[in-house]
Parts: structure tokens; C-alpha cells; sequence
């Protein structure tokens, strides 16, 4: 992928988020013992906590800072990782990947210190609904199972019932509730987390596209359009736009554009719809949304080529339609997009490639709470030598597969959003069916009911009568 110019608008989704100088391209050639290669949530948690360490930083950002995803998402701190927690169990066993789970939660904790230590101006949203389109009370009780009971994490099953009374909808039913997870402006944190590395000592560089590297030896060599820079360290948090500058990794990443919306103000009409406050997404991975205020803000379309966002304006209008029909015909105030990597296993790229050349990407659609850890996890790995990142080892850097693989990956998209809506459908068919069963057998038993009164009441005119 190519790096786009670096005049190119940061996407802002507030209208209340004023905009910022750019920060200087690097000119000068310089050394320092670490560089990190893009200034997304990744890449700026790993130099705020390197500079913290006391090692010199430098941040190499190709546009601005937070210009992608990380700028640009629906700000939900989730537990865990993109990828169902029995998959993950099933490829490491329940050990290893309790160990995981915890360093994600880790991760979500990191944001929320953070927060409340340096940035208390960004508001934190509690709660996360992970809502089930099909009647699968079973593997409900599965999961809470795992992940309340084995992995500790706090979580409640959540019954039809109280799901449809929180979300006026027929096409949810049970839910996961997890009360630790919280949503926030990730604009603003990316915004805070960049001020914080700058303040340990870390220094950000803009418009300063890192073209290529040069790996080898014990000081390796980055070269940019401007100026050149040497490092004991590197660290690629490029994501999906890492490009030439490690060709290797970028074929290890399909890109996936994501597209959101935010609607006009709506009202009353949206409180009566959706009285929960937190975030709610389905565990087919096809919505995702929150209520801002009195606007609904839903991520869902997914295609693996970039698209422009305001073309899916109308598909989001429809998905809002289909979950909630009482909200048919919102207006939406913007869209956006932005392309997040996915990795063929669905976990992130953790871990040191060759000595001193790490990665940190391929987070997916759950970045949040995750890149926060890979930050912490690889900051401690080159500062103090600690190999934790290594728990990431059995999920390798696999080829994803590079035109044929984002056609497969589009196609399997499809097939999941139909295989979901089918499954969904047949669920709602089944319990219609079951309520009109219901109904056919409350009647049948009126009708025995007056039935038997009628008898009896013969039965006392008739004796009545004989006496
Ligand atoms: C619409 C949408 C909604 C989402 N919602 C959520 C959510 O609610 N919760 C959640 O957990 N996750 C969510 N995500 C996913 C999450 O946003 C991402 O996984 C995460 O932000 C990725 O962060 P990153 O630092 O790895 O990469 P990015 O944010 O992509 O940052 C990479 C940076 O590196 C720079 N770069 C790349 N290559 C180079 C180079 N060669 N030289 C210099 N700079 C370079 C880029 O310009 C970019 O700024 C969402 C994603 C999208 C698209």
C-alpha cells in the first residue's frame, strides 16, 4: 500500500475535536536506541512506554498521528480478542490461552489507568453487550462458563428477556454483559497518549513516511524521504500501510475497510429503542454500535478494497432498518471508514521478528484494548528483556494470501452475513412459531376450560331441575 501525501485530512468523527498543527517531518539524520515505524494506538504505547524506561524515541509517522483506524473506530475497550474464545482454546488449549486473555485484559486495564491518571477529560462509557442472533442459550452458558469461571473475567448472561427490554428488537436474544468494558473518544486518547510519549521524552515525527529498512546488525538503518535514522530497536506499528518498507509483513495482512455512521440526533425515538448506554455487538461480528448523546453511532459493512465511506451511508441506513424498524429512515450526519489488518489466524502479530526488529499489528477489529498490550508487552520486551510477548509465538505470520485471498476474504465475508441472516431468520421463525404454539395451546385450554364450566354448569341445572 502506499502512503498517501501527508496533507491528506485526519479523519475526525467530533465535530467538537479541534484540529492541530502538524507536528515536524524528520529532516535531520539522527540516532536513537528506539523508532517506531506509525503513530497509531499501537505505535504510540510502545514509545510512551520505551521513553518512560529512560531509552531515546523517535516516532515515525507517514501522515498524522491517529490517521487511520486508530483515529477512526467506535472506541469500545472490549475484553479479549477478535476471535472466539473456543477457537482460541482449541488451537493453544484453555492454559495458554487463559494467559492470553488475561494480558488482553491487561491491555483494557492500561487504557483506563491512563485515563484516570493523565487524561480524566476523556469520558468513560461502562459496559459492552456481546448480543446473540440466534437462540443459543447452551453455548451462552459455555461461554460464560470459560470466560467468567476459568479466565476470571467479570461477565453476566443476560436473558431474552432483559436483552429485548434494553434493545427493542426481535433479533437478539441471550447477550454476554461485560460491566468492565468501556467505551471512549479514541480520537482524544490517541491525541492524549501522543501527548503523553512526548512528555516522557519520545519524540513524534509527521509526514515522514518510513520508506525502507535495513535490518541487519546491531544498529539498523531506516531510510524516509527526508532524512535517515539508525536504532537498536525497531518497531513496525504501520498496520495495514506498512508497505515496501517490510514486504514480508504486509503480505501477511489482509486489509479490511470497515465503514461507520453517525446519525443525526434522534430523539426520543432512539431512547425508546435503546436504553443501554455501553456498546453492543453481535457475535457473527456484523454490528457493532453505541448510542452518543442522542445519536446512534453503528459500524458494520466490511469489503477488502477501499470504497469511499459516504457510499455506505445507505447500507448502514439498512442495517439500523433491519435491527430496529421503529429507526427506519435515520438521517445520517457522516460516515466514515478506515481499513483495519486482518491476520489469516484472527490473532494479532505480536513479537520479535529478528533481534531488535519487533511488530505490533494485525489487531482486527478489536484494537483497542489489544494494541494497549502489544505496547506495553514489546516496550517491556526491548527495555527490560521480558519474553511474554512469546505467548503469541504459536500464531505465526501467515501469508494472507495477497489478491486471491482479499476475493476469498470478500467472499467469506458474504457467505458469513447470509449464513448469519439465515441463521437469525430461522431463529425468529422458530420462536414465533413456538409464541403462536403457545397461543394455539392457552386457547385450546380455554376452550377445554369453558368446556368443562359449560358441562358443569349443565350438570347443576340438571340437578337443580331434578330436585
Ligand atoms: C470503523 C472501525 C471501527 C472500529 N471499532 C473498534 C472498537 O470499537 N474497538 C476496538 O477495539 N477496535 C475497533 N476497531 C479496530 C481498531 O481501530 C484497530 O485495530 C486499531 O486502531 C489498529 O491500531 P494500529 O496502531 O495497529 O494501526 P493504525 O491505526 O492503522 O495506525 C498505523 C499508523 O502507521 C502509519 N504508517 C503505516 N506505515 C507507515 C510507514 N511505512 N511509515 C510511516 N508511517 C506508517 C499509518 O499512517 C498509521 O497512522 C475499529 C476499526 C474500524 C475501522
Amino acid at each position: 500500500m502506499t502512503i498517501p501525501p501527508a496533507e491528506a485530512p485526519v479523519h475526525a468523527l467530533w465535530d467538537d475535536l479541534p484540529a492541530t498543527e502538524p507536528r515536524a517531518a524528520l529532516t535531520l539524520d539522527r540516532d536513537v536506541e528506539v523508532c517506531v515505524v506509525g503513530a497509531g494506538l499501537a505505535g504510540l504505547t510502545v514509545a510512551r512506554e520505551a521513553a518512560r524506561a529512560g531509552m531515546s524515541v523517535a516516532v515515525l509517522e507517514g501522515r498524522r498521528i491517529g490517521w487511520a483506524a486508530s483515529g477512526c473506530n467506535l472506541g469500545s475497550v472490549l475484553p479479549g480478542y477478535g476471535v472466539p474464545v473456543n477457537d482460541l482454546i482449541a488451537r493453544v488449549g484453555v492454559a495458554h490461552a487463559r494467559e492470553l486473555w488475561m494480558l488482553a485484559e491487561a491491555g483494557g486495564d492500561y487504557i483506563r489507568e491512563t485515563i484516570a491518571q493523565d487524561a480524566p477529560e476523556i469520558a468513560m462509557v461502562p459496559g459492552a453487550l456481546e448480543v446473540s442472533t440466534t437462540d443459543a442459550g447452551e453455548r451462552l452458558i459455555r461461554w460464560l462458563q470459560i470466560i467468567g469461571g476459568e479466565f476470571g473475567t467479570e461477565v453476566e448472561g443476560w436473558q431474552i428477556e432483559r436483552v429485548r427490554e434494553a434493545l427493542k428488537t426481535r433479533r437478539y436474544f441471550h447477550a454476554l454483559h461485560f460491566p468492565r468494558a468501556f467505551q471512549i473518544d479514541s480520537a482524544r486518547y490517541l491525541r492524549a497518549l501522543a501527548a503523553l510519549a512526548e512528555e516522557a521524552g519520545a519524540q513524534i515525527f509527521e509526514g515522514t513516511p518510513v520508506v525502507s529498512i535495513d535490518a541487519a546488525g546491531i544498529r539498523k538503518r531506516i531510510v524516509t524521504p527526508s532524512a535517515n535514522l539508525r536504532a537498536a530497536h525497531i518497531v513496525l506499528a504501520g498496520n495495514v500501510h506498512i508497505g515496501t518498507s517490510a514486504e514480508r509483513l504486509a503480505t501477511t495482512l489482509m486489509p479490511v475497510w470497515r465503514y461507520g455512521a453517525l446519525t443525526e440526533p434522534l430523539g426520543d425515538l432512539l431512547h425508546e429503542a435503546i436504553t443501554y448506554r455501553g456498546s453492543v455487538h453481535d457475535d457473527d461480528g456484523i454490528d457493532h454500535f453505541r448510542v452518543v448523546g442522542d445519536r446512534l453511532l453503528w459500524a458494520s459493512p466490511e469489503t477488502t478494497w477501499e470504497n469511499k465511506p459516504e457510499r455506505f451511508a445507505r447500507a448502514i441506513r439498512r442495517r439500523i432498518a433491519t435491527v430496529f424498524p421503529q429507526l427506519a429512515g435515520v438521517a445520517i450526519a457522516r460516515t466514515f471508514a478506515s481499513p483495519f489488518g486482518q491476520t489469516v489466524h484472527g490473532m494479532p502479530q505480536i513479537g520479535e521478528l529478528r533481534q531488535g526488529l519487533w511488530v505490533a499489528s494485525g489487531f482486527g477489529r478489536q484494537g483497542l484494548n489489544t494494541s494497549a498490550m502489544a505496547g506495553r508487552l514489546i516496550a517491556d520486551g526491548v527495555v527490560n528483556g521480558d519474553d511474554r510477548w512469546r505467548l503469541f509465538s504459536p500464531f505465526e505470520l501467515v501469508w494472507a494470501g495477497g489478491r486471491a485471498g482479499r476475493i476469498a476474504g470478500q467472499f467469506a465475508d458474504g457467505l458469513t452475513r447470509s449464513r448469519s441472516a439465515a441463521a437469525g431468520a430461522l431463529a425468529r421463525w422458530r420462536e414465533r412459531a413456538a409464541a403462536r404454539e403457545l397461543l394455539r395451546e392457552e386457547r385450546r385450554s380455554a376452550r377445554i376450560a369453558a368446556a368443562q364450566a359449560r358441562t358443569a354448569r349443565a350438570a347443576q341445572h340438571f340437578d337443580a331441575d331434578r330436585r
